[in-house]
């Protein structure tokens, strides 16, 4: 299966003018980061494979697309998760409720890293935490195409891409494909752990992204005002619904730098609106809680 080009879009936010590359709208059943990632598995056969096995965290896109790419495969897919909360197993939403019914399996166990491995067999398809592995890369380069495209057609002066990072995957191959300068910001550990993502996947590490750094340090799936502050008036002033996990850490550390960066900027929105569904539950309660 193929993908039609996501566009690319002129907007403008505060002082300033932004392209976003709106990969959120790339697919309607894949998270748009997800879909590229997972692209090899979609349009690859693998006649001997029967399972999807995989672990990470009970909210995450990366699960739910799997469960997508399993039930279009007619594969079966287990998931190894270190917690689930009572009030989630007994209220599914988000990710969580679309991934078992696309027919996930869940398993929740304390050492979910080992216990995925123990089910790994010829016939299972191993899939490493939030997709950082080097199948990743085919489905990324589709997309650094895609952007040098639309930059020559739309003729952007000095561009730039921005992205926030979880595993840093995404924006190692994009640099990799790419020949403007790719910034990111590290959302899930700190700039260390961003760094040895990236060994993991290209040892020497040539060529990788440039890490803005943020004053603040933000810690992975953690409410902050701030956060949500910008995730609005990204919203009320171009009409983009950004994610509540990557992008209003991105956004934040990104206007932190927006002055001194040369040029002009491309952001890519990288889907995962269904993660919303669970955060905003989140925000909600937190502000009845002031
Ligand atoms: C998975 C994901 C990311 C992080 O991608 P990495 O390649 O792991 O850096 C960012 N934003 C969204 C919406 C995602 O689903």
């Amino acid at each position: 299966m193929q993908f039609s080009p996501s566009p690319l879009e002129q907007h403008f936010f505060r002082d300033d003018t932004f392209y976003i590359k709106r990969d959120d709208i790339l697919n309607n059943d894949f998270s748009g980061n997800k879909a590229r990632k997972f692209h090899y598995f979609l349009t690859h056969n693998f006649s001997s494979i029967k399972r999807i096995i995989s672990y990470g965290s009970n909210q995450s896109n990366a699960m739910y697309s799997l469960s997508v790419l399993a039930k279009r495969k007619h594969w079966e897919f287990i998931y190894f998760c270190d917690h689930i909360p009572n009030f989630l197993r007994q209220n599914p939403i988000g990710n969580y409720a679309y991934a078992l019914q696309n027919g996930m399996k869940i398993i929740e166990t304390k050492s979910r890293y080992l216990d995925s491995l123990q089910y790994r067999r010829k016939d299972s398809l191993f899939i490493e935490e939030g997709g950082r592995q080097s199948e990743s890369e085919w489905g990324i380069k589709r997309l650094a195409e895609e952007l040098t495209e639309d930059i020559a057609k739309t003729g952007i002066k000095d561009p730039y891409l921005f992205l926030p990072s979880g595993t840093g995957t995404t924006a190692l191959f994009l640099q990799k494909y790419l020949t403007i300068p790719v910034f990111t910001c590290s959302c899930v550990g700190d700039d260390d752990y961003l760094q040895k993502q990236w060994k993991m996947l290209s040892p020497d590490l040539k060529n990788a992204p440039l890490i803005l750094k943020s004053s603040k340090k933000y810690h992975y799936g953690k409410l902050y005002s701030e956060s949500y502050a910008i995730w609005n008036e990204l919203q009320e002033t171009m009409g983009v619904t950004f994610d509540l996990m990557y992008d209003p850490v991105g956004w934040n550390v990104l206007m932190e730098h927006i002055k001194t960066l040369q040029g002009t900027p491309i952001y890519l929105h990288q889907g995962g609106l269904l993660g919303n569904i669970s955060m905003e539950e989140r925000y909600k309660r937190k502000a009845n809680m002031l």
